[in-house]
């Protein structure tokens, strides 16, 4: 799964973090790919630059295999490939890269041993973001509550049709997250509507809370969901992983049924 909105600042980084670490509590195995040289979800994770001997620009350039790239975090079942500082540069060096859109998906290609490998994006639709599509079965839009939300998001949508037509068949949107969610703000509700009368079933019925346990949570190196489990923001990651699993059910479902039909 590919965490993608060419936004800055709308919450990718942390329904990638929290969205993992839910779904690690209840038993799955997942690989967080830090694709942002910010390495906000690398720091997140408590993660110390110092402690990274390779991180995911060494891996997208095939420097090193992804296995030795992996680090474990302090939460049980989670593992990540964090970010580096160079990937700020892996724009322009990519370009010159026979093969440059399938770089990521190369690299992630052989069998890992994970339930799901989740991709933190930069905001940017650039290559390496393009890289994250191509390699993605599929994409998780977080969208933050405001008044230019739905402004770019068309784009996304044209830029994955884009991507499914000349690299990557299969993909598709998963569902939009609505995320820094504020009751008391009828803006909140008008992009609520919005956005649920344009994608439809596409949005998950859970809608992430503005909450300032989950603002705090990086600074500690620790998950929402771990640095205050009772928190509104973790407990409605915890209602969104449960979603996004039971969605994936259908989905492996539907898949297991046409494979049968054909
Ligand atoms: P992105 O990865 O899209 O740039 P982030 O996940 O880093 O976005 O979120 C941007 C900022 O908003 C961060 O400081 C983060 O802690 C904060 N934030 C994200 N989600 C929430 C939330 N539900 N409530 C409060 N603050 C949030
Ligand atoms: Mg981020």
């Amino acid at each position: 799964m590919a965490v993608a909105n060419q936004k800055g600042g709308v919450g990718k980084t942390t329904t990638a973090v929290n969205l993992a670490t839910a779904m690690c509590a209840v038993g799955k195995t997942v690989l967080l790919v830090d694709l942002d040289s910010q390495g906000n979800a690398s720091t997140g994770l408590g993660i110390k630059r110092v402690d990274i001997r390779h991180s995911s620009y060494d891996v997208l350039f095939g420097e090193v295999a992804v296995e030795d790239a992996i680090m474990q975090t302090k939460v049980p079942n989670l593992s990540i490939v964090p970010s580096s500082i160079h990937l700020s540069g892996a724009e322009i060096e990519l370009v010159d890269v026979e093969r440059r859109e399938y770089c990521l998906r190369d690299a992630l290609r052989q069998p890992l041993p994970f339930d799901y490998i989740i991709i933190d994006c930069a905001p940017s639709l650039s290559l390496l973001t393009l890289n994250a599509l191509v390699a993605t079965d599929t994409v998780v839009v977080p969208l933050q509550c405001e008044f230019y939300a739905l402004e770019g998001l068309s784009h996304l949508v044209k830029t994955i049709e884009r991507v499914r037509k000349a690299f990557n068949p299969t993909l598709d949107i998963h569902g939009v997250v609505l995320t820094m969610y504020d009751r008391r703000n009828n803006l909140s509700s008008m992009v609520e509507n919005d956005v649920r009368e344009f994608f439809g079933d596409k949005v998950y019925r859970t809608v992430i809370p503005r909450n300032v346990r989950v603002s705090e949570a990086p600074s500690f190196g620790l998950p929402a969901i771990v640095y205050d489990m009772k928190s509104p923001g973790a407990t409605a990651y915890i209602h969104l992983a449960s979603e996004v699993l039971k969605r994936e059910r259908t989905l492996m479902r539907e898949a297991a049924a046409n494979e049968q039909q054909l």
